[in-house]
């Protein structure tokens, strides 16, 4: 299944007008006349993106701070596409933080891009996700074209795997037994050999061997 947002958030007249009357630079989108706008923009985006962020595909939460508007193409380098609503779209704040203001385009834009052509990330409005990373465990991205892979690297989701381990890690001092199987995951064949032996010898007592 095509995994993309497949229409953007319409401004109406009035975001229009408050847009163009306190406007200027990039700087200006932490402007609070602007609050509106983006509580409409994410409102309107979560549904389109199965409320996922649109890098690393993770849950966005409710929170404040725990989703981003992310600038596609960086607001700092783009200025003009600030609140242009294909340049739009919700990340986790890890993956916005990770990827920056780092330039996204191939050739200089004079206009807004209409396709993923000339951009070396996965655009949230132009290409399918599936097309470009697959997923395994929830933790590990493969990239599967250069989009893909640059995706990867500018949002640094390989720091996911890692967060993943620590909240195995986390859920495994909640109990004896979860802290056991964490670390025969990660013990050496010999001892992880001697466990099974002593399992063996334990659950044949259990059943009267
Ligand atoms: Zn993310």
């Amino acid at each position: 299944m095509e995994d993309k947002i497949l229409s953007p958030y319409v401004l109406t007249a009035e975001e229009k007008r408050t847009i163009n009357s306190h406007f200027s630079t990039h700087k200006d989108w932490e402007k609070g006349a602007f609050d509106s706008i983006k509580e409409n923009l994410i409102a309107d985006l979560r549904p389109k993106q199965h409320n996922k962020c649109c890098y690393c595909k993770s849950e966005l939460g409710f929170d404040i701070k725990a989703v981003d508007i992310e600038h596609i193409l960086p607001k700092s380098k783009h200025g003009k596409f600030t609140f242009h609503p294909k340049n739009l779209a919700l990340s986790c704040p890890g993956c916005n933080t990770s990827k920056g203001s780092k330039e996204v385009v191939k050739r200089a834009v004079q206009n807004y891009p209409r396709s993923g052509a000339n951009i070396v990330i996965i655009h949230a409005h132009f290409d399918n996700y599936n097309s470009s990373i697959q997923i395994h465990e929830n933790a590990v991205y493969e990239g599967l074209d250069d989009k893909g892979c640059e995706t990867i690297k500018q949002c640094k989701l390989y720091r996911l795997k890692t967060v993943q381990r620590k909240a195995r890690e986390v859920s495994a001092k909640q109990s004896p037994i979860q802290e056991l199987i964490e670390s025969l995951r990660t013990a050496p064949q010999d001892e992880q050999r001697q466990f099974v032996e002593q399992l063996n010898l334990i659950t044949g007592q259990i059943n009267g061997n």
